[in-house]
C-alpha cells in the first residue's frame, strides 16, 4: 500500500480546476455568486459532470439533483468511501467555500486514475444540491433528504424570494434525476472544506480536524405594525414594526453573553415593508440563527429570547408570528476518523489541530448515516461567505493530500 510520502495530488491541476469554477458566476469583487439551481449553478454542474465523464466514472443524478460519480473497487460489493461538498455559493460568496471539497475529491479521483490505483472498496464523489440555503431555506436540504432527515416533497415546495419553487427550478436546469434520493451504505464520508474562521491561521496550523459540528437552529420572525404617514402621526401610540424588530435584534445579539456559554446568535436577514421613508413600517420579517456545541443551551437561549420577543411585541402593539424553521442537533464525528485525519496530516508533515466546526456542512447529515470526518484548511483573515474569502494554493494542495490518503486508507479496509 502506498504511504503518504509516495503519492501526492497535483496541486497545479487542482488550482486550475478551482480557477475554472471561480470563473462561473464570478463577481467584480473577486468572489463568486452561484446560487443554487440558477443558470450559474447549472453551468458549474455541467463542467463538473464533463470532468467526471473524462474519468469514466459511473454518474448518477438523483431526484434532488445530487450528482454522484462512482469509481469501482476490487471488491465492488463493499460499501464505498465517499467524499464531496457543494458547488452552490452564497450571494457574493467566496471562491473556495464548498467547491474546494468537490474539486479536492475530484483531484483525488484524478490522482488515483492516472496512477492506475484500484482500491478495495468503491469510491464515490458527490456534489450536494443547495448546501447554502440562502436562495431556498433551509440549508443542506439535499443531504438531509438523502439521510432521511428531511421530507423530499417539503423541500420541493420551498420557495425563493421571488416565489419560484425548488422542484420547478431543479427541472428548469435539467438536474432533476429519476433515481430516488435515499441513503445507501457508506463506509466513511470525508468532507474537505475551508475553515471559514480564524483559528488555524492564528495558531499557525495547516490542517484542522473538527471533532464535530455545532447545532444549528433557525427561526423566522414576522411582525405586524400599523402603516401611517410619518409626518402627521404622533410618536405616542405608533405601532412601528421596524422599531420592534430593532429591539429584538439587539436581544439576539446579547444572548451569548446572557447565557454565559459557548454559543453564537445572529440576525442576518431582514425585510421591511413597505420600506419607504415616509411610511411607518407595518411588516417586518427577520431571521434568527443560534449555534452551540450544547443543544440544550441553544434551546434555553431561544426560549429566553422568544419571551423577550413576545413582551416587546405586546408593548408595541405589534402582533408577532414565529416559525421554527430548522433544527439540526450538534454532530460529533467518528473519533477514530478524526484521529486518522490528524495522523495522516502529521505523516505528511503538516502542522494540524483538533477543533470544532462552527459552520454547518452536509457532513452533519452524513454523520447520521455513516462514519464521518472533515478536513479543514485555513481561511486567510478568517473571512468566508464574502468575496475576499481566500485560502493559499499551498494549503488547498495540502488538504487534498490529506484527503487522498484518508480516502486511500479507508477504501482499502475490508
Ligand atoms: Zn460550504
Amino acid at each position: 500500500m502506498m504511504g503518504p510520502r509516495d503519492l501526492k495530488v497535483n496541486g497545479s491541476r487542482l488550482r486550475q480546476a478551482l480557477e475554472a469554477m471561480a470563473g462561473i458566476g464570478a463577481t467584480p469583487g473577486g468572489g463568486v455568486q452561484r446560487l443554487t439551481l440558477t443558470d450559474e449553478d447549472k453551468r458549474a454542474r455541467d463542467l463538473f459532470v464533463t470532468w467526471l465523464r473524462e474519468l469514466d466514472l459511473e454518474i448518477t443524478i438523483d431526484e434532488m439533483g445530487n450528482i454522484f460519480g462512482r469509481r469501482p473497487g476490487k471488491n465492488d460489493e463493499l460499501a464505498p468511501v465517499m467524499s464531496g461538498s457543494h458547488i452552490d455559493s452564497q450571494p457574493k460568496g467566496g471562491r473556495f467555500d464548498g467547491i474546494l471539497g468537490v474539486m479536492g475529491a475530484l483531484e483525488v479521483m484524478r490522482t488515483l486514475c492516472e496512477n492506475k490505483i484500484t482500491t478495495e472498496r468503491p469510491i464515490v464523489i458527490v456534489d450536494w444540491t443547495n448546501e447554502e440555503g440562502s436562495r431556498f431555506a433551509p440549508a443542506m436540504v439535499a443531504s438531509g433528504v438523502w439521510a432521511g432527515a428531511l421530507d423530499r416533497d417539503w423541500v420541493y415546495d420551498r420557495r425563493d424570494i421571488n416565489g419560484r419553487r425548488f422542484e420547478d427550478e431543479l427541472e428548469r436546469i435539467s438536474y432533476k434525476g429519476s433515481v430516488p434520493c435515499r441513503k445507501f451504505p457508506v463506509h466513511v464520508y470525508f468532507e474537505y472544506h475551508i475553515e471559514q474562521g480564524p483559528i488555524l491561521e492564528r495558531e499557525g496550523k495547516r490542517i484542522g480536524a473538527p471533532k464535530g459540528i455545532v447545532c444549528l437552529h433557525w427561526y423566522d420572525v414576522y411582525l405586524e405594525g400599523e402603516a401611517n404617514q410619518v409626518g402627521p402621526t404622533p410618536m405616542a401610540g405608533r405601532h412601528d414594526a421596524l422599531c420592534g424588530a430593532a429591539e429584538m435584534i439587539l436581544k439576539v445579539n446579547d444572548l451569548p453573553d446572557r447565557m454565559g456559554g459557548n454559543m453564537v446568535a445572529t440576525v442576518g436577514e431582514i425585510q421591511n415593508h413597505p420600506n419607504s421613508r415616509n411610511i411607518i413600517p407595518d411588516n417586518v420579517h427577520f431571521t434568527v440563527d443560534i449555534r452551540s456545541w450544547d443543544d440544550d443551551l441553544a434551546l434555553r437561549a431561544w426560549e429566553a429570547v422568544r419571551r423577550d420577543f413576545e413582551s416587546i411585541a405586546e408593548r408595541r402593539g405589534c402582533p408577532i408570528r414565529i416559525e421554527e424553521t430548522w433544527r439540526v442537533a450538534h454532530s460529533p464525528f467518528d473519533e477514530r476518523r478524526v484521529q486518522e485525519v490528524l495522523a495522516v496530516a502529521t505523516e505528511l508533515g503538516y502542522p494540524c489541530l483538533p477543533m470544532v466546526s462552527g459552520a454547518g456542512h452536509d457532513a452533519s447529515y452524513m454523520n447520521q448515516v455513516a462514519s464521518t470526518a472533515m478536513i479543514f484548511v485555513p481561511s486567510i483573515g478568517g473571512r468566508s461567505h464574502v468575496e475576499v474569502e481566500q485560502t493559499s494554493w499551498e494549503d488547498c494542495e495540502a488538504g487534498a493530500n490529506v484527503l487522498l490518503h484518508c480516502m486511500l486508507r479507508s477504501a482499502n479496509e475490508r
